[in-house]
């Protein structure tokens, strides 16, 4: 059994950050990612809110940048999925594909996902004109019609940049105004290439083997418009990553994992860091400072057992 003093989940820009700091203090640490590192950000086209980049930068860039920082501290990144987590009050037992570990400390950044629309023909569609990264699929889209589902930051961010590609691109929003901030909302309404629909939903993806239309509903006095499409991105929020966490800590109403501001949560030993922790603000900025902090506190947590 390997036995380690720190173990991470989740290689997003809160595991990274807590892996450099973590293993800067010379913390035996491994940081576990099912995936890719790099977490969601890495389908994010530019961040321009991110200090330290006055011209933004990719996603893709500033994770590579990141993940390579660990490692020059000794961080060891695996990729292997966390398939239980069980706690003796003092150690903590994880279950994982690739081996079982015994860590003195946790922390769990393991982020969050996209949340399905719901509706009729989106599952059977996926790769097939319904996607939930414009980053990754909108060069798929040149010249084409496609609809943006959602109101919110990512939904306007991504309309625009799939204006790059598509020859039109439709934002459905649920109601009449945006929730996304003003910066990007007056960027959109600039692109000419972008119309909203306001006050519609989805109410069924159509396509025999691809996306060809959706059936828009006005919930104002349900009147029903079908739209022909080939791409529809849906953008309508997250769900935190917090099933093997479940019995171990307190989460809010919508399963994020509340802690306190050393980022411990309801289990000593155990850390929460980024998107997955109940918050204000999810966002790159915010996920780093967290995984910095979780890493502090872990290293005393543990210094504590000694
Ligand atoms: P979000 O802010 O929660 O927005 C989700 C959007 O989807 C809302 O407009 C919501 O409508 C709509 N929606 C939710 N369920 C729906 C449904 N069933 N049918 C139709 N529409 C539905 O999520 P997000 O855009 O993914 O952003 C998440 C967080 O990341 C936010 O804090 C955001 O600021 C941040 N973010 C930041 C950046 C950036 O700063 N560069 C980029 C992306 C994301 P209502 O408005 O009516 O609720």
């Amino acid at each position: 059994m390997d036995r380690r003093d720190l173990v991470i989940i989740g290689g997003g820009p809160a595991g990274l950050t807590a892996g450099i700091y973590a293993s800067r203090a010379s913390i035996d640490t491994v940081l576990l990612e099912r995936g890719v590192p790099g977490g969601l950000v890495v389908s994010t086209y530019l961040i321009e809110n991110y200090p330290g980049f006055s011209e933004g930068i990719s996603g893709p860039d500033l994770m590579i940048q990141m993940e390579k920082q660990a490692g020059r501290f000794g961080c060891e990144i695996l990729s292997a999925n966390v398939e239980k987590i069980e706690s003796n009050d003092k150690e903590f037992y994880l279950k994982t594909d690739h081996g079982e570990i015994v860590a003195g400390a946790v922390i769990l950044a393991s982020g969050v996902q996209s949340k399905l629309l719901g509706v009729k023909g989106e599952k059977e569609l996926i790769g097939r004109g319904v996607s939930y990264c414009a980053t990754c699929d909108g060069a798929f889209f040149r010249n084409k019609r496609v609809a943006v589902i959602g109101g919110g930051d990512a939904a306007v961010e991504e309309a625009i940049f799939l204006t790059r590609f598509a020859e039109k691109v439709y934002v459905i929003h649920r109601r009449g105004e945006l929730r996304a901030t003003k910066i990007v909302q007056q960027r959109a309404f600039q692109k000419q290439k972008i119309e909203f629909i306001w006050h519609g939903v989805v109410d069924e993806i159509l396509g025999r083997n691809l996306v060809e239309a959706i059936s828009v509903r006005d919930v104002r006095d349900s009147s029903k418009t079908l739209l022909e499409v080939e791409g529809v991105f849906i953008y309508v929020g997250s769900t935190p990553n917090t099933l093997l966490l479940k019995d171990l800590v307190k989460t809010d109403e919508n399963g994020y994992i509340i802690t306190d501001e050393n980022m411990q949560t309801s289990q000593k030993g155990i850390f929460a860091a980024g998107d997955v922790r109940q918050k204000l603000l999810r966002q790159v900025v915010t996920a780093v400072a967290d995984g910095a902090i979780a890493a502090v506190a872990a290293e005393k947590h543990l210094a504590e057992l000694k």
